[in-house]
């Protein structure tokens, strides 16, 4: 664990905050198959909380962000030990949430803690250690195992993380020239939220980066940039200002710090520039606007408990019906519940007739009575054709035969005969019926 024993406090405090205020209503059950997907939020609040996560990410770095998001999970784990169900059947995991992530290291506690290869989805050993599924079926029964909280953007903040050694190379700089022609690098720090290779703000555009330095070791730094999203938007000017000690008592600078930020939006009326001196404040004004839901479908509830039992009946098309915002997990992330106001059609009514009809129907489909012209058939025809032929010529070889005594040489002789007869007469035969009816043998 990368152990930044903060002589500021703040800055983890203040991310385990802003963890806890954005991980209250996940109840984080996604290695439960009854959970996949997370039908117990809203698309919203899935691409919400995403968007917070990558957005804390580009703050604090992936380092820092992991480490605090690592402790807050076991927080919880912790604390909601003695209120989760176990999960009662290894069926009832989903088998996706151990894919083997070949990390050379887990500095901040990702993988399971028995073969440190997978990513865990149950605590064993009363609840104290994540473990993947393979290990929990060797080490525990079911019914003890729990399952493991983990958020829903989850995925965003896993990473191994850097060596203590390795943050200086392993933090993001960017590198200023000055007059002079010197050219110095600083860490990023949390301006990391407005470089584009860092940050996935939606639709962020940096226009402008200003730099001014009294001292090399105290640079202020202006950035202009933009965030769009489905056509809300913002224009905004932050400013930073350099920290050249480290986090920890050692290690790299702490990097850019944010100071203010002047923001105007750039859809609506509301051109009114605001100022924010937090940049947790800053972040929950553009995310909200961002990610609002569009005026009219506020009456799009965020989880819509009624779709939930149809959609395993039919798999036939009902119509549209299908998925008004339903959530299901197979909607791409794309499709935010803001952009469907069609709650016309509540997909109630149509859905328990088809089941019967389509069942019905595909078991009687073929047997209708006349002119059946399948090549199957045909076949049959021919066969039967040849085989009457062959056979007549045959019965009459064994009444030749009948009729005196003969040797066996030459029995077979003319039994073979009559067989080579008949199929010739067969085939025969069938070139004339063709030739004939051909209605019914084509
Ligand atoms: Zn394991």
């Amino acid at each position: 664990m990368l152990a930044t024993t903060s002589h500021d406090p703040g800055i983890r405090g203040r991310l385990l905050q802003q963890m806890d205020r954005l991980f209250a209503n996940d109840r984080g059950l996604g290695v439960l198959v009854e959970y996949n997907g997370r039908p117990d939020m809203s698309e919203r609040d899935k691409d919400l909380q995403l968007a917070w996560a990558d957005a804390l990410i580009a703050l604090h770095g992936r380092n820092r962000a992991a480490s605090i998001y690592s402790s807050y999970a076991s927080k919880r784990r912790a604390a909601e030990a003695g209120t989760l169900a176990p999960v009662g059947s290894w069926d009832n995991l989903v088998l996706g949430s151990t894919p083997i992530p070949r990390w050379q290291r887990d500095l901040h506690d990702f993988l399971c803690v028995v073969c440190g290869e997978s990513f865990p989805s149950v605590l064993i050993d009363h609840g104290q250690d994540p473990a993947c599924c393979r290990c929990a079926r060797k080490a525990e029964v079911p019914t003890q195992a729990l399952p493991l909280w983990m958020a829903y953007s989850h995925h965003r903040f896993a990473t191994p993380g850097l060596r203590r050694e390795e943050v200086p190379n392993g933090e993001a700089t960017v590198t200023f020239t000055f007059e002079g022609g010197q050219t110095r690098p600083y860490v990023v720090g949390e301006a990391g939220l407005f470089y584009s290779d860092l940050s996935r703000l939606p639709g962020l555009v940096q226009k402008a980066v200003r730099g001014a330095a009294e001292d090399l070791n105290e640079l202020r730094l202006v950035i202009d940039a933009s965030v769009e999203r489905h056509g809300r938007g913002f224009d905004i000017t932050a400013v930073f200002s350099y920290d050249s000690e480290p986090e920890g008592s050692d290690g790299p600078p702490y990097g850019f710090r944010f100071v203010d930020a002047r923001m105007v939006a750039t859809h609506g009326d509301l051109s009114q520039p605001v100022e924010y001196k937090d940049v947790y404040q800053l972040l929950e004004a553009i995310l909200t606007a961002l990610y609002a839901p569009s005026p009219v479908t506020t009456s799009n509830a965020p989880s819509d408990p009624a779709p939930p039992p149809l959609p395993t009946l039919p798999s036939e098309p009902v119509g549209e019906a299908a998925a008004p915002g339903s959530g299901s997990p197979a909607a791409p992330v794309q499709a935010p519940a803001d952009e469907a106001p069609i709650p016309t059609s509540d997909g109630g009514a149509q859905a328990p007739e088809p089941t019967s009809s389509p069942r019905a129907s595909s078991s009687g489909a073929s047997p209708t009575g006349s002119g059946d012209r399948s090549p199957r058939s045909r076949r049959l025809r021919l066969a039967l054709t040849v085989l009457a032929a062959w056979a007549v010529c045959f019965a009459g070889g064994l009444l030749l035969l009948d009729s005196g005594d003969v040797t066996a040489a030459a029995a077979s002789l003319v039994l073979g005969g009559a067989s080579v007869t008949g199929l010739a007469m067969g085939i025969g035969l069938i070139r004339l019926l063709r030739r004939r009816f051909p209605l019914m043998w084509s």
